[in-house]
Order: structure tokens, then C-alpha cells, then sequence
């Protein structure tokens, strides 16, 4: 459950209460670089996305901007090459032709999940996982781009093939339980999630942030996964992938870790 893919570059513009578009690391890959406010690069823009998201957060907890310049392709402008990118800047009050997007990472992609067999089961009989919620392993510890719709599909395959061959009773699940509207007048999962089980973790924010999600666990769905995640990412005592520990920042427990809600502390 801690390794949550951030993907680098966000359009850090327009309303906040909206999802921010991405722009494409089709961009980067065109040759636009990544710079700070007085244009300096910082950044092998080409590298994995878990290692640009880092070097993004890190200069933004430093109080630098980032920006993404596609001001100087040569031959196409960047509305040419990116029509659709193009549209979401406009729409955010930006012309890509002649001003730097300003970027931010945005969580993007869950490689943890609902541990599933290679028939999608899970270890509840009659409940099969596929897609972004479940975990097939596929992923390891940072998804590379592009491939998650493959896996969907792949799996969905034989996921109904398991389906169709199965001969005893589905059982039926409860309801989900109403979600809660409100939390708290001075924070929100959201922002809590951002701080402290963000790109860049530590012991410290991840324990204030089982502290405020736990108590609220068992009744509110979002809060339950986000004290998962905050749980397995406290006891992955390393650095692996997607999952960067600012106080355990080399690689050493390769092992696989599954939680399941009796091993929570309760709230
Ligand atoms: C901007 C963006 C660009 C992407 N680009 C690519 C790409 O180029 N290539 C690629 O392979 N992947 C890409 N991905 C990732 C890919 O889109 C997702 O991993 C994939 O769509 C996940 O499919 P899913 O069916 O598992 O989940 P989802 O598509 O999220 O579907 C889950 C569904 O469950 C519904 N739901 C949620 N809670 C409940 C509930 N309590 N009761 C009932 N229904 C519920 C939701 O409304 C939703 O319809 C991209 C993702 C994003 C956000």
C-alpha cells in the first residue's frame, strides 16, 4: 500500500478545486527542459519518474518554482506538438508557445492494492481485485508509464474466464458505509495525505498522520486507506521505487508486505 506513483509534472495553474492536468512526459522526452524560476536546470528530465518527482519536491520544499519550458522546440511550436496539452494551458490562462508551465507532481498511480493470485482472486472467496485496486505484483515498486490499461485488460481476461468457471455461491457483501462530508474545520485528508505520505516521508509525519486518520477508520473509507498507507509505509523501513523515506534513504528489505485491518492499531 505505500507505493503510490506521483507522476512529475502537473500544471500547477487554474482553479485548485479541479484536477490539475498533466502534461505528458511526452513533453520532456521532446526536449523541454525543467527550471527554477531564474532558469537554471536541476534535473535529468528523462529519468524515471519516481527520481524527477523527487528532485521537483525537493526544490519546492526549498521555495523555488519549477517550470516546464517548451518555449524553444525546434521547427513545431509546442501547440503544433501538443494540441491537447495545449488546450488544458490555455484553459488554465497559459500560452505554452511563449511562457514557462509552471509544474508540480500529482498522485497518479496506486502499485499497492488488494493482494490478488494470477486468477485476480483475493483471499475472500467471491471477491476478485483488477485494476488499479488490486496488487498483481505487475508494477513492482514504480510502475513504468503506459502500461496499467494493459494490465487492466490482461487480467479482466482471465479474471472472467475465473468468473465463468466458478460453480459455488457468491457471497453478498454489505452496503459500503455513507461517507462522511466533513472532517475537520483545519484540515483535510487531502492536504494531510500531501504532507505526509507524500513523495517525501518521514517517521514523524507519517505517525501524526495515523494519528488523525485512525480514529476515523473504521467509519470512513478513504480515512481506512489512507491509514493503510501511512502503516505499510511506516514499517518499510527503506527507499524503494515510489516510496522514498527521507530518514531510511537506501534500498535493503526486498520483501513483499501485506496488512489486513486486524493489524492496525486500533483507533
Ligand atoms: C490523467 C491520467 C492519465 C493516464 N494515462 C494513462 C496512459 O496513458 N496509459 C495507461 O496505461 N494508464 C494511464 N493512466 C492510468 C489508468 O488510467 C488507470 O490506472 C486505470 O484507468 C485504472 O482503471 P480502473 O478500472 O482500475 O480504475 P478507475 O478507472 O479509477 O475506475 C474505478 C471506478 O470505480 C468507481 N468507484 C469508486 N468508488 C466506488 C464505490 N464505492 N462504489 C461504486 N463505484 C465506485 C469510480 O467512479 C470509477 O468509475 C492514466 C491515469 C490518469 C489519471
Amino acid at each position: 500500500m505505500e507505493f503510490t506513483q506521483f507522476h512529475p509534472t502537473s500544471l500547477a495553474a487554474g482553479p485548485t478545486q479541479t484536477r490539475r492536468p498533466l502534461i505528458s512526459e511526452a513533453v520532456r522526452g521532446a526536449g523541454a527542459p525543467l527550471v527554477l524560476e531564474n532558469g537554471e536546470r536541476f534535473t535529468k528530465e528523462l529519468a524515471p519518474r519516481d527520481v524527477v518527482s523527487r528532485a521537483i519536491a525537493a526544490q519546492l520544499k526549498a521555495g523555488h518554482q519549477v517550470y516546464l519550458d517548451g518555449r524553444h522546440f525546434k521547427g513545431r511550436p509546442f501547440s503544433a506538438r501538443f494540441p491537447a496539452i495545449t488546450k488544458a494551458c490555455h484553459a488554465a490562462g497559459l500560452d505554452p508557445d511563449t511562457q514557462r508551465l509552471p509544474v508540480k507532481p500529482a498522485m497518479h498511480y496506486h502499485m499497492g492494492g488488494i493482494a490478488v493470485d494470477h486468477h485476480g482472486r483475493s483471499s475472500l472467496p467471491g471477491l476478485w481485485a483488477n485494476g488499479e485496486v488490486a496488487c498483481t505484483g505487475l508494477h513492482g515498486a514504480n510502475r513504468l508509464a503506459s502500461n496499467s490499461l494493459l494490465e487492466a485488460l490482461v487480467c479482466g481476461k482471465w479474471i472472467a474466464e475465473d468468473i465463468d468457471a466458478h460453480s459455488t455461491p457468491f457471497i453478498p457483501l454489505s452496503a459500503p458505509t455513507p461517507r462522511v462530508p466533513f472532517l475537520s474545520p483545519t484540515w483535510t485528508l487531502n492536504d494531510l495525505m500531501e504532507e505526509q505520505a507524500g513523495i517525501l516521508r518521514h517517521e514523524d509525519g507519517l505517525r501524526a498522520l495515523l494519528e488523525k486518520a485512525l480514529p476515523l477508520a473504521r467509519h470512513y473509507g478513504p480515512a481506512l486507506t489512507a491509514s493503510f498507507i501511512a502503516w505499510a509505509a511506516l514499517h518499510r523501513t527503506e527507499s524503494r521505487g515510489s516510496h522514498w523515506r527521507e530518514d531510511a534513504p537506501t534500498s535493503r528489505s526486498p520483501q513483499r508486505q501485506s496488512w489486513t485491518l486486524v493489524d492496525l492499531p486500533s483507533a
